[in-house]
Formats: structure tokens, sequence, C-alpha cells
């Protein structure tokens, strides 16, 4: 204030001087001089109020301008310094305090600021400032460490008062400690890089390994440099075109498929992770450098486009062509037949599987044929290995001239040969395709083996008519051309039901050895009875196989198992020696003697020496021969008539009793009975089952017992079930009698009873 009055007291002395020189000049009144005096004091009250408006007008708007750039300053994310040019002020933010470990209050003395800032940092000319220029050092934070900093220095406010213009400045500073360290790492990554690239390439020279890439929504190819060198080009680039019609004709489709899988990938999700990490390999014919074609691989990825167009394409390009070239050496090796250069079983096992596979899809299903040349063995033997080898090849030619379209053959071994034909609806196509087949055989065989007369027989399936697989599809065709029977140019058709039956005689079989060795194996006996008077004068053994679990297994369900395996045999010496031991034991017993018969088979007959077996028996267990009996049926007698009578005759030169089982059920000849040493004829069942209601068994029946008698023959009846047959067939003039009116089969404790039981009854009879 005192300032002002001191303002208002000058001005007033000075408005007074000037009055006073007026009035002198002027001459003008006092008075006047007064009321002027008055006037010039009062205006220069009112400048000294404007004075003071003004001034403190201007401080206000300083302060204000200064808080504003303080807030500023404070919110950027950059250091900032605000000072006037000889540091008479200075205000720094947070972030440089927070840079350098100083409160802001240490860095308002102009000591420290001192010591924070290089010394030339305290002479940034205004020259500097008005060029803009930036200025870089290093500041020292508070335990020493040197901080690389830029900084960039401008005028943000200039006031000045009657001495001078006063400036504010405000640098602000950036900490290019990081940005250095990322150059560094940059040169360090730049010299690695530098080296791993010419790793790279020194690897990629080494593994022939050329690189094909492609850039979404490009129309050419990168093409390495070693790819470059592989197909004979220069140029870094190459177009769709010139690329596809550098592919093999054949593989060109491979091409538009590669353009095809990137759009259709770029279709796909962006999203798509799995399809984007997939490594794809495929395989094609390029025209390389030396002007001819070469295998390659190409191993490659697809990146989806997150723009839905083409995506990425790119991956590793490898000459194949030697491995190709080995491989299809080993496979010529592996899949080719060498004698007749068509496909070997191998092969077909693989197509076939694959088409089996393709078949269980699309529904198309395939004949399999599988053929063999009939007494192909006969060649070999005769002519020789290299003829037998020629007509193998002769016949491989006729079975691939024979294939249909779609059709696959080979030899799957030794003089067999397959065919895989697609089923066209049309049931006679295998066996049509066959006789052609064994038409061209014939023609073929006639100018080479024509003295031979060569023919060669098949067995057949449809694909679809089972099995789990193709090896099951095949065992089924060539189980077929098993079940040939030796016939000429036989052709037969895969039925399951025999070979389920088969296949059940293969596991009765295996279990057959098992139970003969754990003697599962019991004898039943079934009596035989004398129609006159009743009294039990015969047995007939019957074998059972009783399994652990106590199951009672009839003999029609293993005997023809064990006739086709030979195990026959064993059973058979088993029943021989089995009832001679038991009759024997019932004669020691004291029970009356009686006839023990048993059941031989045509494999007894005619493969073993059945005389020798007899008398082992009879030896062993010391049954008299008179009352052993053997049953033979009559188809075995008429097999080989001839030996049959000699096997016969010598049976019953030993004393042993001979009988004809099942008489009626096969040819029955009654004059083979005239010519057979048989001591009894058993009627079958079969015509006894008749007997009461008809009248042609009756009369069958009379002349059959007719007629053995009169050869001296005595007659037996079986399944005899009712009294009614036992009185016809007693009328009739038959000797004997067996069935279940008089005992079913027993096992022996049980029939020991009946002996019992019957010799009692005789002896009340006699009595
Ligand atoms: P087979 O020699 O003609 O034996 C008679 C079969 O007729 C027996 O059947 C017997 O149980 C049955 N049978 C007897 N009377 C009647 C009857 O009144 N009604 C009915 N429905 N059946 C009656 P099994 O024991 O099942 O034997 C069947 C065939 O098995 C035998 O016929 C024989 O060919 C064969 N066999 C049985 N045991 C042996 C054996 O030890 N060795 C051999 N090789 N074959 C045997
Ligand atoms: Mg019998
Ligand atoms: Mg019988």
């Amino acid at each position: 204030m005192r300032k002002y009055s001191k303002i208002i007291v000058i001005i007033a002395s000075y408005a007074a001087f000037a009055l006073t020189a007026l009035n002198i000049a002027l001459r003008i009144p006092a008075y006047t001089n007064v009321i002027m005096g008055c006037f010039a004091a009062a205006a220069a009250v009112s400048v000294a109020i404007l004075a003071f408006f003004i001034i403190n007008f201007e401080r206000e708007r300083a302060r204000k301008e200064r808080e504003n750039i303080s807030r500023i300053m404070q919110s950027i994310n950059a250091m900032a310094i605000l000072w006037d040019a000889d540091f008479r002020y200075v205000e720094v933010n947070s972030c440089l305090t927070n840079a350098i470990g100083y409160t802001s209050q240490d860095l308002s003395d102009i000591k420290t600021l001192k010591k924070v800032l290089p010394s030339d940092a305290f002479a940034p000319s205004l020259q500097a400032v008005v060029n803009n220029r930036d200025e870089e050092f290093y500041v020292t934070a508070k335990g020493g460490a040197k901080v690389c900093t830029i900084w960039n220095t401008s005028i943000v406010s200039v006031s000045s008062d009657r001495k001078r213009t006063r400036y504010l400045m405000l640098s602000i500073g950036l900490d290019l400690s990081e940005s250095i360290r990322m150059k560094e790492d940059l040169i360090k990554y730049s010299k690695e890089l530098a080296e791993s690239e010419t790793r790279y390439s020194l690897s990629m020279e080494l593994s022939e390994i050329g690189l094909l890439l492609k850039a979404s929504g490009s129309s050419s190819y990168y093409v390495s440099q070693q790819l470059r060198n592989m197909l004979g080009i220069n140029s870094e680039y190459i177009s769709d075109g010139v690329l596809r019609a550098r592919f093999h004709p054949s593989d060109v489709m491979t091409f538009d498929a590669l353009g095809g899988a990137m759009v259709n990938c770029a279709a796909q999700d962006a999203q798509d992770e799995e399809s984007a990490r997939t490594v794809h390999c495929t395989e094609f014919r390029l025209l390389s450098a030396d002007n001819t074609y070469h295998w390659y691989q190409f191993r490659y990825k697809i990146n989806p486009a997150e723009t839905k167009l083409l995506a990425d394409i790119g991956g590793a390009i490898l000459d194949i062509t030697q491995n190709k070239e080995k491989d299809s050496l080993i496979e010529k090796m592996a899949y080719i037949d060498d004698v007749t250069q068509i496909y070997n079983r191998n092969k077909f096992m693989q197509i076939g599987q694959e088409t089996f596979e393709c078949s269980r899809d699309s529904g198309i299903t395939y004949w399999v044929i599988v053929l063999d040349i009939d007494n192909f063995h006969i060649i070999n033997d005769t002519c020789g290995y290299t003829n037998g080898n020629k007509l193998l090849n002769e016949f491989g030619k006729v079975v691939q001239d024979s294939l249909t379209s779609g059709g696959f053959g080979a030899r799957i071994g030794g003089d067999n040969f397959a065919l895989l034909i697609r089923d066209i609806g049309d049931e006679s196509l295998p066996v049509n395709i066959i006789r052609t087949i064994q038409d061209k055989f014939k023609t073929m065989c006639a100018d080479n083996f024509s003295s031979q007369g060569m023919t060669c027989s098949a067995g057949y399936c449809k694909m679809s008519d089972g099995g789990e697989d193709f090896a099951k599809v095949l065992d089924h065709a060539e189980f077929s051309l098993s079940m040939s029977d030796g016939t000429k140019n036989d052709i037969i058709r895969y039925d399951n039901a025999v070979h389920d039956k088969i296949i059940k005689s293969a596991a009765i079989e295996n279990e057959l050895v098992k139970a003969i060795e754990n003697h599962e194996l019991v004898l039943y006996y079934q009596p035989k009875i004398h129609l006159g008077n009743g009294t039990l004068i015969g047995m007939e053994a019957l074998i059972r196989w009783v399994r652990p679990d106590g199951t009672v297994v009839p003999p029609s369900e293993f005997i023809p198992v064990a006739e086709s395996s030979l195990l026959i045999t064993k059973i058979s010496d088993f029943v021989l020696y089995e009832a001679c031991r038991q009759n024997k034991a019932w004669q020691d017993m004291g029970l009356p003697p009686i006839t023990v018969s048993i059941n031989l088979t045509a494999v007894d007959f005619y493969q073993t020496d059945v005389k020798e077996s007899i008398i082992k028996a009879l030896d062993a267990t010391g049954l008299d021969p008179q009352w052993l009996d053997v049953e033979l049926t009559e188809s075995l007698a008429l097999k080989d008539i001839d030996h049959a009578i000699q096997q016969m005759q010598e049976i019953r030169d030993l004393g042993v009793k001979l009988s004809m089982d099942d008489f009626g059920t096969g040819y029955s000849s009654l004059s083979y009975i005239q010519v057979l040493p048989i001591t009894l004829l058993k009627l079958d069942r079969s015509f006894i089952m008749y007997l009461e209601e008809d009248e042609i068994s009756r009369e069958i029946v009379s002349a059959v017992i007719r007629i053995a008698k009169s050869k001296k023959i005595e007659t037996i009846a079986e399944g005899i079930e009712t009294i009614g047959q036992a009185d016809i067939l007693k009328e009739a003039g038959c000797d004997h009698a067996q069935g279940y009116f008089y005992g079913k089969p027993m096992p022996k404790d049980k029939f020991e009873e009946f002996m019992q039981m019957k010799a009692r009854e005789s002896a009340s009879v006699n009595a």
C-alpha cells in the first residue's frame, strides 16, 4: 500500500508542478488552480487504482497459468522440470522424483539440482530452446546411478516487468535406459539371427530341403534358394500358373487340391487352432532342373486367415525320387509273385482289407473267388518244376484276363489263385467268371499240357455274407474250396451252416482228445432179449461221453467227428477192451453168460487190423470169443465187398459173432446177405417204428426175416418200443429184440442189476 501511496504522491507532485507551471505561463487565477488541482488529484487516484487492479490481475493470471502447467506436468508420463532462466524458480514432477530418488523439495534447491543435472545442462541457451533441439544427457540419481535421458525444452510462459522479460521453460525428459537396452538386445539378436540364418540356409542346403510359401491373397509362391536349385528356376517367386504347369499331368489334381485346401481353411472358423497346427503331407511329381519329373514330398501347414480370404500356406519340400524308386522295388519284391508276375497273397490281403472297409461304408460288395488247379502236383511230378511254373504263369494270365472292371487278381500260394470281383447284383457272375477261367484253362492246357487234361476247382463267397474282416472272408472262400471232394472243375459257394458244423466238429475233436485222456468215455449197455422166451441173450455196448459236470453226450455227436479225425481207432480199442473185460467180469461174478456186441466203423474196418485188435482184447480180458459180437453196418460192408468178406471171415474164424447193423437203411441188397459171413441181421428201427400201422413195413420185415432164416442167419429187431411191435415181430419169426420196451441203454451198475433181475426171472421160470 505504501508502494501505491508513493505512486500517488509522485503523480500528485508531478500534477501540482505541472499545474503551477501552467498557472505561471497562462496567468490563471489561484482558485482555478485549486479546482484544477482537485481534478488532477482525482485523476491521479483513478490511475493509481487502475494500475493496482491491472497488476493484481496480471499476477493472478500468472499464478493460474503456473498451476495449469504444474497440473499438466504432474499428469504426464515423462520427467518434467519447470524453471525460469536463472533457476530462481524450479518445479519438478513426480515422474522425475521417482526416477532419480529425490523429493521435489530437494530439487527446488539449486545445489541439489546441480548434483542431478550435468553442468552443461545449466546453460540451455534460448537459441537451443527456440531451435527445439533435443538434449541427451545422463542425470545422476540419488545413489549416484546414471540414467540416460533425452530432454526437450520449450518456453511455456513469458512475463515481463519494468526490469526484464521473464520466461518459464518446461523441459520434458524421457528415460532412455529401456530403449538403450532394447537397442543393445536388438544388436545382439540381429547378430544371432544372422548367425542362425547362416546356419539355417546351410542346413537347408545340406538336407536338400526347399521351401514353398504362399501369402494369403497372393497369386505367387515364394521359392527358397534350395528349391530354385532343385527346380532349375532363377526367380524368387513363381506364379500359380507357372508352378501348376510344372506338375506332372497326373498330379495336377494335387496342386488344385492345395489351392482348395487354402480356400477351405480360410472358410473355417479363424479360431480353429487345431487346423492351424496340423501338418499336412502330400506327394507329387514336378518338372525339375534336369528336365525330368522328380517325386517331391511337401509337408505343409495352412494358417487360417482371420479375414476368411485365402490363408497362408507353406512348408518344406523334399526330393523323394530315390525313396520312391526304392519303394517301388520293395513293393515289387513284397507284393509281386515271382512266378506269375501278378500280385501275391500279401497284396491281395492288403487290397482285400481296404476293399472290405470301403465296402462296409459304401455298401458296394464284392465276390471273393479262390481257385485251385486240380491235381497240380501231377504236372510237377511228371513234367518237371519248370513246366509247373510255366503252367502257373499261364494260369495267372488267365486269371488276370478274367477280371471285370475294378477287380483284382493274385496268386495266393502254391497252385491257389484268388480274385476280387465287384458285385453288380448278378448272383451268377462268380460262376460265369469261374467257368470262363475253366474253359480258357482247358484250351490253354490243350496246347501245352494236352495229355494232362487240366482243370481247376473254385470256392467263392460274397463279402457281405459275413466275416469280421477280409481274412475271414477269404477263409470262407478257401473253406468252400476245401469242401470240394476232388471232382474236376468243381464250383462251391460258401455255406455258413456247413462251415459252422465243421468248426463245431473241430472244437469237439479237441475236447474229445482230452476226454479220452481223462477217461470221460464210458460204456452203457442195452439188453437184447430172446423174443420166444423173453430171456436175456445179449447186450449192446453203447458209448457215452460223460462230461465232468455230469452231462452225457450221445455218440451221434462225437462218433462222426472221431471217425473223420481217426480218433475213432482209440475209441474202438477202448470199447473193444472194456466190453470184453466187463462181460468177463460179469461172467466171473456168476451171472449167466451173454454176448456183448460192439460197434465198429468203416475206419476200424478198413484202416486197422481188426482181427489183431480183437485177438488182443480177448487175450487181455480172457473172454471166450463166442461171447463177443461185432456189429458192422451194411454200407460199411459194401464199400469194398471183397475186402469186407475177407476181413469178416477172419473175424468169424476167431469164433467171434458178426452182426449186420441198421439193415434196411442203406442199399439193402439181400443178395449181399448171401455172401457176407454174418451171424445176425439187425433190422433197423425205421422198419419197426411203423410196423403196427404200415402193412408194407410188415411185409418187408417178414420177407427179410424169411430170407435170413433160409440162410441160417438169426434176426434181431432194433428200437422196439411197444408190445404190439414185439408181437408182430414174434409172429413174423424174428429171433431177438432190442428196444426201450425191454430196457434203455444203462450204465454198468444199472445193467448189472438188470442182469441179476433177469437171472432171477429165468431161475423162477425154470423152477
Ligand atoms: P446203433 O448201433 O444202431 O445203436 C442203437 C441205437 O438205437 C442206440 O442209440 C440206442 O440207444 C438206440 N435205441 C435202442 N432202442 C431204441 C428204442 O426203442 N427207441 C429209440 N428211439 N432208440 C433206441 P445210441 O446209443 O445213441 O447210439 C447211436 C449210434 O451210435 C449207434 O447206433 C451206433 O451206430 C453208434 N455207436 C454207439 N456206440 C458206439 C461205439 O461204441 N462205437 C461206435 N463206432 N459207434 C457207436
Ligand atoms: Mg449197433
Ligand atoms: Mg443199429
